[in-house]
């Protein structure tokens, strides 16, 4: 390698025996200090790596006497030649463990405190990282993330650019953008009153860009959402923002395709394609999940037809108003106690079921079951047959609505799948889910909500039920599906004015409403606009699940906590007063 700076010539792990005899100069951290029989063992620790440097007293005393002051995180720079380690002195878990440098110079480049943990602790809090995230970055699983996230940004960036995407810009200071979270408002002083709101997403700015003709745009964007807490939920975060005109939902579903496998290749994984396509309702019937983890068993299935003639009312009654009842095997349980299973029903009734319903197939070949006595003989059979049970297996029912429905055995599914084992870590599966709903039923807001967001198409088959059969509306949305999470989420767009009012019509938007909020863009898609569809990944999350790390706040720099604070900072905090008046802002006191 060339001379990188004028204060070091390599990077110290970039160094092999194949430079021995080479004069070098390494600058970097002092990571550990040792003394064996008065002579210095420093490890020198740069970006790359580390590199030992070594003093002897009888070889040079000047350099010797600074190295004895030496301590852990100085900073430091040596001049020296490349040399062989004596064999016995080999360290093999190290890449330069062959060779070191006795330093003919040192310099002390800034000294170190005592630092408030050591880098090499494992039980340091999160806390404590964070508020000194820079020293937390030093430990190297951090800036290894960082590194990873880099090599991923810069894949991004070339794949999209061979296939002539253009990154562009868009603005941070917007009118809210309605992606169904709360927004973030930044007031203005210039314009006293009024605020602009950080973006939940550059949505609406990249779908202009379509009516601009740019025809295929990415952002790696960042994007603000004032959501209430959560463990692994960070207020702004990054989505790998993309946007093509004259394309089809398939279109861009392959071209997704060609990025992830270029993405999760330079994680060191490679992927299949094309990717699984399975239909949301689909989904939910099998898993219980729009995002389902599909590396194992355990499906659901339906007994609605059954529940509904039999005598147990409880689960009858649900069917004849509309709801369903379906159910899920696990094998090899039967054996619970009857604290397990108040154990499981309290888990059902903390999913937000009424109930639980089960039938246990001992190992003795009875058959137990709360419910024995409302089902008949032909009803069991049947039961049995559906779910394939044999000596071992316990079958768990729910009835209720499907929402509900679908959640308490969907994370059940999860739950055993980890508990017994069942889900192969070595696996890497990738699912797209498309034809997700137009609309959800908001219990809070007692009225239909988009399901994406009001710019998404809905199905051209289903035109007709945005009015009269909302919950039964299909939408052209997709998501893709990492492992059970998801990572992306896209759409088909609407791109007529026509349309847009009739889908904002749908969602209860009034003519004034539509035309304060949207007015802008109903009237750009007057002056010509292509046909156009997107996808937005979640960048955070695809390079917290290809590092494994637990959290995405180990692929973010900076990140907050899960209270939304930075502890390093100290943000949010309060304003000085004489910030407030410029911005004509009171403040009401929080009661306690
Ligand atoms: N803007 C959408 C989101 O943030 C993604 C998209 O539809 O492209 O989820």
């Amino acid at each position: 390698m060339s001379e990188l700076t004028t204060m070091k010539t390599h990077w110290a792990a970039s160094l092999s025996e194949e430079d021995i005899s080479k004069e070098i100069q390494l600058s970097g951290w002092v990571s550990i200090v040792r003394d064996l029989g008065g002579i210095k063992f420093v490890e020198l620790r740069d970006r790359s790596g580390i590199f030992q440097v070594v003093s002897d007293p009888n070889i040079n005393p000047e350099v010797h006497s600074v190295f004895q002051k030496l301590r852990s995180e100085d900073v430091i720079t040596v001049k020296g030649v490349v040399s062989k380690r004596p064999e016995d002195t080999y360290n093999e878990t190290l890449k330069t463990g062959t060779i070191e440098m006795y330093p003919v110079s040192v310099e002390v480049l800034s000294k170190a405190d005592v630092l408030p943990f050591q880098l090499d602790d494992e039980t340091v809090s999160e806390d404590l990282r964070l508020k000194y995230r820079y020293l937390d970055i030093r430990r190297g699983k951090i800036l290894n993330n960082l590194s990873l996230r880099h090599k991923i940004t810069k894949t991004i960036r070339d794949y999209l650019d061979s296939i002539d995407f253009m990154e562009v810009e868009t603005p941070i200071l917007i009118k809210t953008t309605p992606e169904g979270a709360r927004d973030y408002l930044v007031p203005s002083r210039v314009h006293p009153n009024k605020f602009y709101a950080l973006p939940q997403s550059p949505q609406i700015f990249k779908q202009l860009l379509m009516v601009g003709g740019v025809e295929r745009y990415f952002q790696i964007a960042r994007c603000f959402r004032d959501e209430d807490l959560r463990a692994d939920r960070q207020p702004e975060f990054t989505q790998v923002d993309i946007e093509m005109s004259f394309v089809k939902q398939d279109d861009v579903l392959s071209m997704m395709e060609g990025l992830i496998k270029n993405i999760f290749k330079t994680a060191g994984v490679e992927v299949q394609t094309p990717i699984k396509r399975i239909k949301y309702k689909e989904a939910m019937d099998r898993f219980g999940s729009d995002k389902p983890d599909t590396r194992f068993g355990l499906e659901l299935f339906d007994v609605s037809d059954i529940m509904e003639k039999s005598s147990f009312v409880a689960f009858s009654d649900v069917i004849k108003n509309g709801g369903t009842a379906r159910a899920i095997k696990i094998p090899g349980i039967a054996g619970y106690s009857r604290k397990d299973m108040d154990d499981i029903r309290n888990m059902a009734i903390s999913f937000g079921a009424k109930g639980l319903a089960w039938v246990t197939y001992c190992e003795d070949g009875s058959v137990k079951s709360p419910i024995l006595k409302y089902l008949t003989e032909a009803e069991m059979a049947e039961i049995q047959k559906r779910a394939e049970a044999q000596k071992g297996d316990i079958v768990f029912f729910v009835a209720d609505k499907a929402s509900v429905v679908f959640n308490v055995l969907g994370r059940f599914r999860l739950y055993f799948g980890k508990k017994l084992n069942m889900i192969d870590e070595s696996k890497h599966d990738l699912l797209w889910v498309t034809d997700f709903p137009m609309f959800e039923y908001s219990e809070e807001e007692g009225r239909y909500m988009a399901m994406h967001h009001p710019f998404t198409s809905p199905n051209p088959e289903d035109v007709d039920k945005l009015e009269s059969d909302k919950g039964n509306c299909r939408a052209l949305a997709y998501d893709i599906i990492y492992n059970g999470n998801e990572i992306g989420g896209g759409s088909v767009r609407i791109h007529t004015p026509e349309m847009q009012e009739k889908v904002f019509h749908a969602l209860g938007l009034k003519e004034e409403e539509i035309q304060a909020k949207f007015g802008f863009m109903i009237n750009a898609f007057r002056y010509g606009t292509p046909p156009h569809a997107g996808i937005a990944l979640g960048l955070d999350r695809v390079v917290a699940l290809l590092t494994n790390s637990e959290s995405i706040r180990d692929v973010i720099a900076f990140p907050k906590n899960s209270q939304a604070k930075c502890l390093m900072t100290d943000a949010p905090a309060e304003a000085d007063e004489s910030q407030l008046q410029e911005l004509r802002l009171k403040l009401v006191p929080v009661k306690k």
